[in-house]
């Protein structure tokens, strides 16, 4: 349970003063829906407001506190706006004008002959200065008003001086908490604490307020995944050694890399133990991680128990499916698919299969761990495309069995170090460094998109000469619906010049939907497929060959990496083509470049990460289970390793969290809602 300490933390921002319907929406949209999200909501700059006695010796541009007395109104037409002139005390003019309301307003706000105090942005307007749409202050605030002022990221509807009456609320809400942070380092940073923090992120201009908070979410995400390792250290596994009968008589068409070897033998390694493993397995697309999965399974068949795929997507899991029936031919394994598609009487026998034993490998996506499938001896799941799936998940999985199964979890996104530890912080990593032979270089070209008549001849003799091809539509921001319009216009314009030869994904469309199209292009009926990003993870056609993506300055690097990675599966040369708008900025313009240099995934994932931030990379940055919210990507840099050592020693010390500091620590986990890093510590 949360200690009651935070209580007010979590309470809803709906329960402050003032917020009514009106404020829902807007706050709901910058994800500010309790307390502490305001407390944590910092500035996105600081407005210096500069005071000023004499207009005409003000710097135009400036904002300017002033006292001014108006003496006279003027409204022009209807369109133009209602201006109230005003002098200081010296004499100069100022026009206070006001656009798009009518003049009750100002005159309201401005009586003639009486002094005001207002704030506000001074230019010039012809010859006369002008602010327009003044703050207009109480002169009894004049002393008291802040000549530097916090901005805040807004919304349409909730404006900065609203948004800074909630935040004071939410601040002045703000507990003591006990200190979590070791004290040496806390005082060789000069950190204040938690609630002197929060209170100055608002206050005044400075990194280390906002430092100190960042750390501690780092600190309580290094501090969980900790605790979800020691947790899984104490419990029993089933140790797996199979004795490759099943493994010799698989028939490859090729011979395993020595990447693919090593990580087969770490993996092996890791399963004869008793305690579960918990691994990652990072490869770039191509690298060929299935059938390293399948070698793991295969180990645990062997050896008498059962294993599980997981697959994020119901194209991958039958893709999955079919891929290892293939491979399985011959072999006394027993293999099945359950999705959401299997109904009925499919469904009840593969449940009954799996619960007496008789199924020995499950294919499926998250179907296939919803409390009705029941397993008769689990040792083994394997999870594709790892970073689609959170932890809580991951943890769920490992509820499942009477004996905790293994954990093997794969992804193509080459995650660069700091990540890795800050992502699956619990995990063991296995990574896969080498290409199988023969793969085609991926000529990867930037092209701009005025030549797109050009692109789509080269389609039609591409597509003339027997080739498939991918058509990637863009990413629109925060609009799902407009990247489908995007993709629809698309697929049509080409219909009209391709006919049938053009088929549509996207993420609207239904599994079998979605599937249907999939299938009719594997089997190379459609020869144009148009995607949104649907087809990022994992969908293998070897025989499409040009992949065409349009407005490419809009999808992150290892975004482009990954699409890029659908070609390149055949024999045959491939090649990317990256349409871009004209109006590139320069650092658009060398992220491209370096996706035409390169192929290696991981250096293009570390430079998307140093450009766009650790929730870009990883695709999480709405599902926000993965991402941090407080601290920013360079923050995550700079923390995780010392959050890391400090979250070790704390464990090495004190693994139960008993302490005083422990206690406090508990409180942090808590704080980021990394309440089942806390359940682990009781289950223990
Ligand atoms: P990914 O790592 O993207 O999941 P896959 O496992 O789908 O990659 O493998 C990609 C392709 O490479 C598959 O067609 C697979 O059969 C093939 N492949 C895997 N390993 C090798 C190898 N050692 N030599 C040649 N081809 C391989
Ligand atoms: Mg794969």
């Amino acid at each position: 349970m949360r200690p009651e300490i935070l209580n007010p933390l979590f309470g809803e921002t709906q329960s402050l003063k003032g917020v009514g319907k009106a404020l829902a929406k807007p706050l709901e949209k910058l994800r500010l829906t309790r307390v502490k999200d305001l407390q944590y909501h910092a500035p996105s700059y600081w407005m210096r407001r500069k005071r000023v006695v004499e207009l005409d010796e003000a710097d135009v541009g400036l904002n300017i506190v002033a006292e001014i007395t108006p003496v006279d109104y003027r409204s022009g037409g209807p369109r133009s706006p209602f201006r109230v002139y005003a002098t200081d005390g010296p004499g100069n003019y100022i026009s206070l004008t006001f656009f798009g309301r009518n003049s009750g307003w100002p005159k309201k706000l401005l009586p003639l002959g009486e002094p005001k105090v207002i704030s506000g942005k001074l230019e010039r307007y012809g010859d006369e200065l002008q602010i327009l749409h003044p703050e207009v202050l109480e002169p009894i605030e004049k002393d008291e008003i802040a000549l530097v002022e916090p901005i805040y990221p807004l919304s349409d509807g909730l404006g900065n001086k609203r948004m800074s009456q909630l935040i004071e609320q939410a601040v002045a809400l703000a507990p003591e908490l006990p200190e979590w942070i070791e004290p040496s380092l806390l005082a060789s940073k000069n950190w204040k604490s938690w609630h002197d923090s929060v209170v100055s992120l608002h206050r005044q201009e400075g990194i280390d307020a906002a430092d100190r908070l960042a750390y501690d979410e780092v600190f309580a995400n290094q501090l969980a995944f900790m605790l979800v390792r020691a947790s899984n250290r104490r419990k029993t596994g089933t140790p797996i050694e199979g004795d490759g009968h099943l493994r010799d008589k698989l028939d490859l068409p090729f011979e395993l890399t020595g990447a693919q070897k090593r990580c087969i033998s770490e993996i092996d390694g890791d399963l004869a133990q008793s305690s579960p493993m918990l691994r990652l397995l990072q490869g770039d697309v191509g690298s060929g991680k299935t059938l390293i999965a399948l070698m793991a399974l295969l180990n645990a068949v062997e050896a008498g128990y059962q294993g599980a795929l997981l697959a994020p997507t119901e194209i991958l899991a039958r893709q999955h499916f079919e891929g290892l029936q293939k491979l399985l031919t011959g072999l006394p394994v027993s293999l099945a698919i359950l999705t959401g598609r299997e109904k009925g009487r499919v469904r009840e026998s593969t449940l009954m299969g799996l619960a007496d034993g008789s199924i020995d490998i499950l294919v499926g996506t998250h179907a296939i761990f919803q409390e009705k499938v029941q397993y008769k001896r689990l040792a083994l799941a394997v999870i594709d495309e790892q970073h689609k799936f959170g932890v809580s998940q991951r943890l769920m999985l490992t509820q499942k069995a009477e004996r905790i199964p293994h954990l093997l979890a794969m992804t193509a996104t080459p995650i660069p170090r700091t990540l890795t530890l800050s992502q699956f912080g619990e995990m063991d990593v296995s990574k896969i460094d080498e290409l199988p032979p023969g793969r085609q270089e991926i000529e990867t070209r930037v092209i701009s998109d005025g030549r797109i008549a050009e692109v789509v001849d080269g389609l039609a003799r591409h597509v003339a000469s027997g080739g498939q091809a991918y058509w990637v539509c863009p990413l629109v921001e925060e609009s799902e619906k407009s990247d489908l319009a995007a993709a629809e216009d698309r697929a049509s314009t080409l219909c009209s010049r391709f006919g049938d030869d053009v088929g549509l994904v996207h993420g609207r469309m239904k599994g079998p939907e979605k599937d249907a199209v999939m299938e009719r292009f594997q089997r190379d009926e459609i020869k144009i497929l148009v995607a949104t990003t649907v087809i990022e993870v994992g969908v293998d056609v070897p025989n499409a060959s040009l992949m065409i993506i349009e407005a490419a300055d809009r999808f992150g690097l290892a975004q482009l990496h990954q699409l890029r990675g659908r070609v390149g599966r055949g024999s045959v040369k491939s090649n990317c083509l990256l349409l871009r708008g004209d109006t590139l900025s320069e650092t658009a313009r060398a992220r491209l470049t370096l996706l035409r240099e390169t192929n290696d995934g991981f250096r293009i994932a570390e430079e998307d990460l140093r450009l766009r931030g650790a929730g870009e990379l990883l695709g999480t940055r709405q599902s926000g289970e993965a991402g941090f919210r407080i601290a920013s990507s360079e923050q995550v840099t700079e923390f995780i390793a010392p959050a890391t050592d400090d979250a070790r020693l704390l464990l090495d010390r004190d693994g139960g969290l008993e302490s005083e500091r422990g206690q406090a620590a508990r409180v942090a986990l808590y704080l980021f809602e990394k309440d089942w890093g806390v359940s682990l510590l009781r289950s223990g």
